[in-house]
């Protein structure tokens, strides 16, 4: 059996480490690089990390950090963060991406249209890791129900006032996150609902660190980007064949980050295992993705109306209410719902 994974993140990885066991026959497929400087700067924080394939105190693994503030404009409030840890997901990329002992790793390999159809073509199982707006576009109709632009950089000025929580504050349509990974260094990033150009989030961005004491980071240090996530329906373009050859599309290529938080890393390793599990195991891999996502989906699914209605400050006002998130802030069943938009009215 071949197994080809275009995309190496946090999904491609998580999709190698599990086809090398199945099959000696394993190739990875990355645009970037996993010895020189690698992409790091969007957030680097996640939640339930012993759902991640890969052992804590190894290169890219920051620290602990199992509490965080929530910032609303009725004040801040700190929540439990279940298994939390910071991340440097460079370095944790390059670090698993050196455990792959049976994996034939293709870095600065830009995967076009054309190469992963030869891919099909020789390959029985195709895994589209390509991140937000994927390789899979060209030939599904897959799209994304929220996609917000971001910008993002790991930054250098003096956190030592903000230093050791991460945080979170809450604007009417903004989303800005501090992750210290030290007191003078920190992710910083910028997330919108609206649609922004990087140059007014960077404006934006500017007042909003002045307010807190912090000194803006140069425009050039930061990244662009953008938070996808999908809900449970689009997961139905999860799996298609292309040239005799089944492809599995896994991680934000298929959107299966958190509606509300954005958070994807753990996410994507679990869809990338999924992918190769459920080709290994002839079951149904959106199958597998709805049942590892349902909850999840189907509670930030109803609470997306309501979101659009109050906003993120809305939901910041959720998260400073009576709400019990402590055994994970993911939403695991209707009751979570339920008893939010309780608090909030
Ligand atoms: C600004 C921002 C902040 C975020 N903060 C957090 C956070 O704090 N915690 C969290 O859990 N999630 C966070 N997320 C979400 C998280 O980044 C994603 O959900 C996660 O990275 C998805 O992993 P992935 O492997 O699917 O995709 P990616 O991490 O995007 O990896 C895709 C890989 O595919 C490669 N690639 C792309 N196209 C090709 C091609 N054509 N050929 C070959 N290779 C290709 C890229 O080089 C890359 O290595 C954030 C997202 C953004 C935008």
């Amino acid at each position: 059996m071949r197994v080809s994974i275009v995309g190496g993140g946090f999904a491609g990885l998580a999709a190698a480490q599990l086809a090398e066991r199945a099959t000696a026959d394993v190739q990875l497929y990355d645009e970037g690089s996993y010895s020189g400087p690698r992409r790091g700067a969007w957030g680097e924080m996640v939640w339930d990390y012993s759902k991640l394939p890969v052992e804590r105190d190894v290169p890219g693994y920051v620290r602990e950090a199992t509490t965080g503030i929530f910032v609303g404009s009725e004040g801040k409030t700190t929540v439990n963060v279940p298994d939390g840890v910071i991340l440097n997901r460079g370095e944790l990329e390059k670090h698993w991406a050196r455990t792959l002992d049976r994996t034939e790793i293709v870095e600065n390999a830009a995967v076009n249209e054309a190469a992963f159809r030869q891919l099909a073509a020789e390959s029985d199982l195709l895994v589209d890791a390509t991140g937000q707006f994927p390789i899979s576009q060209q030939f599904t109709d897959l799209s994304y129900d929220v996609a917000c632009p971001t910008l993002s950089g790991r930054i250098e000025a003096d956190f030592s006032h903000l230093y050791p929580e991460p945080r979170a504050l809450a604007y009417e349509n903004y989303f800005l996150w501090i992750v210290p990974q030290s007191p003078e260094e920190a992710t910083v990033g910028l997330g919108c609902r609206a649609d922004r150009s990087a140059d007014e989030l960077y404006a934006d961005m500017r007042t909003l660190l002045t307010e807190i004491d912090v000194e803006p980071p140069e425009r050039g240090t930061l990244y662009s980007g953008t938070d996808v996530s999908n809900g449970l329906r689009s997961l139905a373009d999860c799996s298609y064949e292309l040239n005799g050859c089944t492809v599995h599309v896994a991680g934000d290529a298929i959107g299966v980050a958190n509606r509300l938080t954005g958070f994807g890393m753990i996410h994507a390793a679990q869809s990338g295992r999924a992918a190769v599990g459920a080709f290994f195991g002839a079951e149904s891999y959106r199958r597998r993705l709805l049942c590892q996502n349902f909850w999840p989906k189907a509670v930030t699914g109803a609470l997306a109306p309501v979101h659009d209605t109050i906003g993120l400050e809305g939901i910041a006002r959720l998260a400073t209410s009576d709400i019990e998130y402590q055994e994970s802030f993911e939403p695991q069943g209707p009751s979570d719902i339920v008893s939010a938009v309780r608090a909030f009215l």
